[in-house]
């Protein structure tokens, strides 16, 4: 097999890589370095993030710069600070047993006195952001005159975030001897632009097809109704206990909405997006990158340059406007040889855009099934029995411990045992999962949904216009009716109404609780829609909170919940931040006490 001292690279290189646990070359540092190492050829390499691109260009440049001198020798341009910032960690740890070496990061969002120090350090290599570098030569305080190799990074990304400019006044700057690699996931036509304006007879390398997606990623789609995508996604995190992903949102206010919902619901969860600053984009970052996050919700802007090894799942909560954003998004899974999934929940009038994709990206994506409640509940125990399984015991740590628990189990048979242990964690699923419907339609969207057996469908006559979305609607019934949230199974928020279903015992809860009750100086009509399917009747209300026919409730009249109610605000609370506990879906509470939510 093929290493990398075959590559031509240096002893003090090869050292850094071993630290590394690098053993052999990936596809595209097998065919980009000893052409690089030539120190005289441009090259223009079409290769995903995730496929050893950095290394790909790094080791060559810190085998090829003098590190004796101390002027800037090399430029990595790359669109997002979070990139830079990595690539300039990468390159100090390829360049560690180089003597004199110096990696100096130029980026936005920070402060300039200190990169201004950096530069004037005299880094061998500097890598920077279009916008702040543009901004220190016009200061006067980065001298481009002596570079000897350009890299631009991500140079599609570059472009499509407008920094078209910035590329053109920066590579003017630069020497005409030099060498240039460009590195692009896809090739628009504004990369081959720069191709052809700044690079002479560049040496092509290509990972895969052209323009075409990692081999590496499984492509699916669900097909829901739109409102049902939130549920689509707590059902696909449910039914893979291990999912570490990015769901990507369109904007940022849906970005913030998912996030709050699912830290509601006691995901490991947070969101990524323009309107947070450096500081908790920071933060939310770090703590997905340590694990702590299982779930990263973010806008493709924010997301860029994300580059978390064994993200498992990508999540298009809603598709790109930009379908040529599909390709970043999905390569955010399976880096480095890895596999991954990545996954567009639709409506069925998006099909044509999955068609598109397609053509795109010249791979074939397979409409999956949204697990039902079975097989959720079932992938959650058959994930906890695997940790059974794998446990490490602590033999000398729970010994004293021991006696005791083995005589409080003393009178219970093995399989009572087992049974007892794995339902303390499957309970709550098994709950919440209990009537859960089928949110599957098929590709042509002739659905009917079917009310699954012990719910009820009901109407109230509150909706969108009064500031509800699908998660302060379920919270407003939970709260006022003193119910759990999980008891709520599917809500469809129109306009001027809604339609919910619920667990049948909770129903007339509900009704007594919330009808006839005032918000924001309406009378709020709730009613029973029945389930044909399991033969509940329809159940019309006045609004004067009596049944027609007769037979009044007592109970809800003259409510408001206009003043000093949570929902005041017409749900549109933010929360941000919000951690939530390891495998605690209950986040919800109602008068201080906690509710369960499953
Ligand atoms: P990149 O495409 O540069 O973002 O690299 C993706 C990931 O692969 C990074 O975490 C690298 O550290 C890792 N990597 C790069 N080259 C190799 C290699 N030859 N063997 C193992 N891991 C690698």
């Amino acid at each position: 097999m093929l290493n990398f001292e075959l590559l031509g690279l240096s002893k003090p290189v090869m050292r850094a890589i071993a630290e590394l646990g690098f053993e052999t070359p990936t596809p595209i540092q097998e065919q980009a370095i000893p052409v690089m190492l030539g120190g005289n050829q441009d090259v223009v390499a079409l290769a995903q993030t995730g496929t050893g691109k950095t290394a790909a260009f790094g080791l060559p440049l810190v085998d090829l710069l003098n590190f004796d001198e101390r002027h800037t020798q090399a430029l990595i341009l790359a669109p997002t600070r979070e990139l830079c910032m990595q690539i300039t960690r990468d390159l100090q740890n390829f360049s560690k047993y180089m003597n004199g070496a110096q990696v100096t990061a130029i980026y936005g969002g920070a402060s300039i006195e200190g990169q201004i120090r950096d530069v004037r350090k005299g880094p061998q290599i500097i890598a920077a952001t279009p916008g702040r570098l543009v901004d220190m030569i016009e200061r006067g305080v980065v001298d481009l005159s002596k570079i000897d190799f350009v890299v631009l990074d991500e140079a599609d990304e570059m472009l499509t975030m407008g920094f078209k400019d910035d590329l053109d006044l920066i590579l003017s700057q630069t020497p005409k001897e030099k060498n240039t690699w460009l590195f692009s996931a896809t090739m628009p036509h504004e990369v081959q632009r720069i191709a052809r304006n700044y690079m002479h007879e560049p040496h092509e390398v290509t990972i895969g097809q052209k323009n075409s997606g990692n081999e590496n990623i499984e492509h699916q789609f669900y097909v829901v109704h739109a409102k049902d995508r939130y549920l689509a996604l707590k059902r696909i995190a449910d039914f893979n206990p291990d999912i570490f992903a990015i769901v990507f949102c369109r904007t940022k206010a849906e970005t913030q909405t998912v996030a709050d919902a699912l830290i509601k619901d006691g995901y490991n969860a947070d969101s990524l997006h323009g309107d947070l600053s450096q500081a908790q984009r920071d933060f939310v970052m770090k703590r997905y990158r340590s694990r702590s996050l299982q779930m990263l919700v973010a806008t493709d802007v924010a997301a860029r340059g994300i580059d978390v090894n064994d993200v498992t799942h990508v999540i298009n909560y809603n598709l790109p406007d930009e379908i040529e954003s599909y390709t970043h998004r999905s390569g955010r899974t399976a880096r480095a040889g890895k596999t991954g999934v990545s996954i567009a929940i639709i409506h069925t009038k998006e099909m044509h855009k999955i068609r598109e994709i397609e053509k795109l990206i010249k791979r074939k994506f397979t409409q999956a099934q949204i697990p039902s409640g079975f097989d959720v509940c079932e992938s959650q125990l058959l994930s906890l029995v695997k940790k059974v399984h794998s446990v490490e015991v602590d033999e000398k740590s729970i010994e004293r411990y021991l006696p005791a628990v083995f005589s409080e189990l003393e009178e219970l048979s093995r399989e009572d045992i087992i049974k007892r242990f794995v339902s303390i964690e499957f309970n709550r699923f098994a709950e919440y999962y209990r009537n859960a419907p089928d949110l599957n339609l098929n590709a042509q969207g002739d659905e009917r949904r079917k009310s699954a057996p012990g719910v009820v469908k009901m109407y109230i006559n509150v909706g969108q216009m009064d500031g509800f979305d699908f998660n302060s609607l379920k919270d407003f019934i939970a709260e006022n009716a003193e119910i759990s949230n999980g008891d709520v199974t599917w809500t469809d928020v129109k306009n001027t109404f809604s339609l919910l279903e619920v667990r049948t015992e909770v129903m007339e809860k509900i009704i007594q609780s919330i009808h006839g009750a005032q918000y924001r100086g309406r009378t709020v009509r709730v009613e029973s829609r029945g389930n044909r399917d399991a033969g509940i009747p329809r159940t019309r209300l006045r609004s004067d909170n009596r049944r027609e026919g007769g037979g009044g409730y007592g109970g809800g009249g003259g409510r408001s919940y206009d003043k000093g109610s949570r929902y005041s605000d017409g749900g549109n609370r933010k929360s941000y931040g919000g951690r939530s506990g390891g495998g605690d879906r209950d986040r919800s509470s109602s008068k201080g006490k906690k509710k369960k939510s499953y």
